[in-house]
């Protein structure tokens, strides 16, 4: 049996929204669209380097057959020379050029359109004077610009609309019989609406693809109770932010935050009430984390951190107070607590300017022994140490029974 993912289960996950939310839209909102074109873009390039790549082929043959079998400058001849000649290599160019892919698109539009419309109008003039296979390389063309758009399903029906548009209009000015016309803009009309269909059918996918991928690696970064980042995640952060520190100069805190009496609480109200109150007091702390470079995770049991970039000794001073004062005034009953009637947490705070001779572990190592300071001095409180305290603590003073 396939398991199915819950995505009402994950609230704060913009990829689960637009999952649950947008079933049959192509579009996402605007900072996933930016993230998602980017990425498919990416993933397309060598696919419409390829097929531009045969177009601008096929364009130049198909202009030498012409100037060859005409010998004379007719509108035909002129339509390959100066139009459909000229096109497809640039946009095979374009294609293979460094620059970005969007900015490739951007241009590719009006560019596949112009294309377009000289093929169309070279092949009405065949159909007019008997050659009406030659309608085949006007449905291929059709098929061809949903590659020369990225994949990309609006921007194909728009190239592609206006290729049967045009194919339509030169068909009528030309000699093409009425029962011809109608049988082959039919029959185009069909090409180009089973194409349309598979094109949506293709990105909606893609789309899908994308968002669950996204999902996928957001999940494995959190942890399954409490929905905050993982022990992973967060050790991962850490090491990311502390060379970002590094570069820009900037102070580093880490606030070590443990449920007190915690073993005293499950033991009297079950372990089920524990659960619950460890989801209560993380989405508090995931409030005290909300800037960019920050991340609050749940360290392990009943432990949580938080990581504060380059915040000012007050403010991070005020961040603990806050957080201790929130907690409290959850109101949680805790009848076994010494400290107080309800749940309660105590905070290390551990303070560096990372450097080359310190490390990520040191300022953790630091933070939990500051906890074990916070907890000595009676709990339900925080203590604050910086980098001066390094020598003077005794390393491995405070050990967590249950980490
Ligand atoms: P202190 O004030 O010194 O921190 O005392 P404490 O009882 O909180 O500390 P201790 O480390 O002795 O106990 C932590 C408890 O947290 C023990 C464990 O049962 C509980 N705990 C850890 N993880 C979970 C969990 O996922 N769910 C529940 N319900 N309890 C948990
Ligand atoms: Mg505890
Ligand atoms: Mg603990």
């Amino acid at each position: 049996m396939t398991k199915r993912l819950d995505l009402d289960k994950f609230p704060d996950s913009v990829y689960a929204r637009e999952l649950r939310d947008r079933r049959k839209h192509l579009r996402m909102a605007p900072e996933l669209e930016a993230e998602y074109l980017d990425e498919h873009l990416r993933r397309v390039q060598p696919r419409v380097r390829t097929w531009t790549g045969i177009a601008a082929l096929l364009g130049t043959g198909f202009t030498i057959a012409q100037v060859v079998t005409h010998a004379t400058l007719n509108a035909i001849v002129l339509g390959h020379l100066l139009v459909i000649l000229p096109t497809s290599i640039t946009l095979a160019w374009l294609a293979w050029s460094k620059g970005r892919m969007r900015t490739y698109l951007r241009i590719a539009e009006p560019l596949a359109a112009l294309l377009g419309a000289a093929v169309a109008f070279a092949v009405a003039n065949s159909v007019a004077s008997g050659n009406a296979e030659e309608l085949a390389s006007l449905t291929l063309l059709l098929i061809a610009t949903f590659f020369f758009m990225g994949l990309q399903f609006r921007a194909a029906v728009i190239a592609g609309a206006s290729i049967l548009l045009s194919y339509a209009i030169a068909a009528l000015m030309s000699d093409v019989t009425t029962p011809l016309l109608l049988k082959s803009v039919g029959l185009l009309g069909f090409a180009f609406a089973l194409g349309a269909t598979i094109g949506y059918e293709v990105e909606h996918s893609y789309r899908r693809r994308f968002l669950s991928h996204e999902l996928m690696i957001e999940l494995a970064d959190r942890d399954g109770l409490t929905g905050l980042r993982n022990r992973r995640a967060f050790d991962e952060h850490l090491s990311r932010v502390w060379q970002q520190s590094m570069r820009s100069h900037a102070r580093l805190a880490v606030l070590l935050i443990d449920i007190d009496y915690f073993k005293r609480y499950n033991d009297h109200y079950g372990h089920q009430a524990g659960d619950q109150a460890l989801q209560q007091v993380s989405a508090v702390i995931a409030g005290f984390a909300r800037r960019p470079l920050d991340i609050a995770a749940r360290y392990g049991g009943e432990e949580f951190a938080i990581v504060a970039f380059d915040l000012a000794d007050d403010a991070v001073t005020d961040i603990a107070k806050r957080l201790c004062e929130a907690v409290e005034s959850l109101q949680i009953e805790h009848a076994g607590s010494a400290c107080s009637p309800h749940v309660t947490i105590s905070i290390g705070v551990g303070l560096a300017q990372p450097m080359i001779n310190r490390s990520p572990a040191g300022l953790l190592q630091l933070a939990d022994e500051t906890l074990y300071d916070a907890k000595t001095a009676g709990r339900n409180g925080f203590v604050v140490h910086g980098q001066d305290s390094y020598e003077i603590l005794e390393t491995g003073a405070f050990n967590a029974s249950d980490s």
